[in-house]
């Protein structure tokens, strides 16, 4: 952590309470090096990652320009997936909760049509959500961009991996020619700077050195066998016994394979690809974050923008092409001060990979032999919770409270055995300890929740 505190910056005085409300003491490395610039209007290409700051960091730039009594919008902010663009439109409603009057509205696939158009029939000062959705609504001609001050293109990177080259030009064509633009990326492949050299004036550029280095990490690599890659990343998790980890394989067939291979060694594990419906991505998301499932295999694309807090461990059960995509794997562990460990598989035909990884980083890998790896005996991998499935959401006025009450009004069920509790617009999702799921599904299979009945079931 840097540690200039914001009063440093000349920010209006709202913003310097909400960031004070936010606990926020000091910059971190991203902000203290992007904010000077961002304030004085440049634009500006950043390194960042997950877990560095970096949507306060443009949050806090936008927001500092933004004229409430101007109905009009102002700032817009690309981002690859929902998930990612729900977290920075949190991030950026916490942060704004001090000025008054602002409207903002996310504007994702995924999503329906309806709600939107009728939000969007006053024009919101800040726009966040996925490029495919947002020109739908410029092309509908319900979203307009000529009053647009700041854009900003977060996760670039990944949202080129996704295909989004040609949305993006078509959305940043349709703004101001005299907006800021920032520029957000993990990584630089080509693809960005080319975008940079059309889309932005004279950026600064910024690079967080911290991202290449990571000392609140334990990174191990294990040399194997092609034919025994699976029996050794079980072998891995059996010793390790992370409480959650997230693997990464290269493609999403590999991940689909792996996770059939994994359940027949009686692990519950998770697999997040491409190919799922957003409603299942919700649904594995939640499970996950709700520890109802302590593995999640996953490819880049498909882990992008996931943000899920104490992830105890990264492992790759192949060595990503890019080293650069490598750091931006294991950064994701250890966040929030505490260590992390981050295991990689290889095979001898990955050697260049590992080579290359050790020269961006600037260090030797620690290569363990696979002998060090025990099974302990009566080895139990169940994750402490299970995911209860409720058929109603928001739209039924289904609560948290009514949840939680429901299940807890009888007494033999105590609030602490009742993790997270998560709402949709349609379902809602309860983690339970496992030792009350049957209880708790009877309960609420037999009760009612707002005088009503749900369809209700367990998320093996
Ligand atoms: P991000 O990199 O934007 O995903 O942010 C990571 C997390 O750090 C978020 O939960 C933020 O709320 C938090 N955060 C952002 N800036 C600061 C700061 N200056 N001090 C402490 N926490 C922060």
């Amino acid at each position: 952590m840097n540690s200039a505190p914001f009063s440093t910056l000349s920010l209006r005085p709202e913003l310097l309470t909400s960031i004070a409300t936010l606990g926020y003491e000091s910059m971190t490395p991203v902000q203290a090096q992007t904010l000077p610039h961002l304030l004085s209007g440049k634009d500006l290409i950043a390194q960042a990652r997950t877990g560095s700051g970096k949507t306060a960091a443009f949050a806090i730039g936008l927001l500092n320009k933004l004229e409430a009594q101007a109905y009009c919008t102002q700032a817009l902010v690309l981002c690859p997936t929902r998930e990612l663009a729900d977290q920075v439109a949190a991030e950026i409603r916490r942060l704004a909760s001090t000025i008054p009057n602002i409207k903002l509205l996310t504007l994702c696939g995924g999503k329906p049509m309806g709600p939107q158009l009728a939000s969007l029939r006053r024009d919101p000062h800040i726009v966040v959500g996925t490029p495919g959705r947002i020109l739908k609504h410029i092309e509908k001609e319900t979203l307009h961009l000529n009053t647009v001050e700041t854009l900003v293109l977060d996760e670039a990177d990944r949202m080129l991996d996704m295909g989004f080259h040609d949305e993006i030009m078509q959305i940043i064509g349709k703004t101001a020619v005299s907006r800021q633009t920032l520029l957000f990326s993990a990584t630089y492949p080509d693809g960005i700077k080319k975008i940079s050299d059309i889309v932005q004036r004279d950026p600064v550029d910024i690079r967080v050195e911290a991202s290449h280095h990571s000392p609140d990490i334990d990174q191990i690599f294990f040399q194997v066998e092609k034919s025994e890659r699976v029996e050794m990343l079980f072998k891995v998790i059996a010793h390790y016994q992370p409480k959650s980890s997230l693997v990464f394989c290269n493609t999403k067939q590999q991940c689909q394979e792996l996770a059939e291979e994994l359940r027949q060694h009686d692990l519950h594990v998770l697999a997040l690809h491409g190919d799922l419906e957003q409603f299942e991505r919700d649904q594995v998301l939640t499970q996950f974050a709700g520890k109802s499932s302590s593995i999640l295999i996953a490819t880049d694309v498909a882990a992008r923008g996931l943000d899920v807090k104490e992830l105890a461990a990264v492992i790759n059960f192949e060595l990503s092409h890019d080293p650069e995509i490598h750091i931006h794997r294991i950064g994701r562990t250890a966040r929030a001060g505490s260590k992390g460990l981050a295991v990689s598989l290889f095979t001898d035909s990955e050697r260049r990979r590992l080579q290359a990884i050790e020269e961006y980083q600037g260090s030797s890998a620690e290569i363990a032999s696979t002998s060090t790896l025990k099974i302990p005996k009566n080895l139990k991998l169940y994750p402490p919770m299970i995911t209860l499935f409720v058929n109603g959401g928001r739209k039924e006025k289904v609560r948290a409270g009514d949840l939680l009450g429901a299940l807890t009004a009888s007494g033999e069920i105590a609030g602490e055995q009742i993790g997270k509790i998560t709402l949709f617009d349609k379902v809602a999702y309860v983690a339970i300890e496992q030792k009350v799921a049957k209880l708790a599904l009877t309960i609420l299979a037999d009760g009612k929740i707002k005088g009503r009945k749900f369809r209700v079931r367990l998320l093996r």
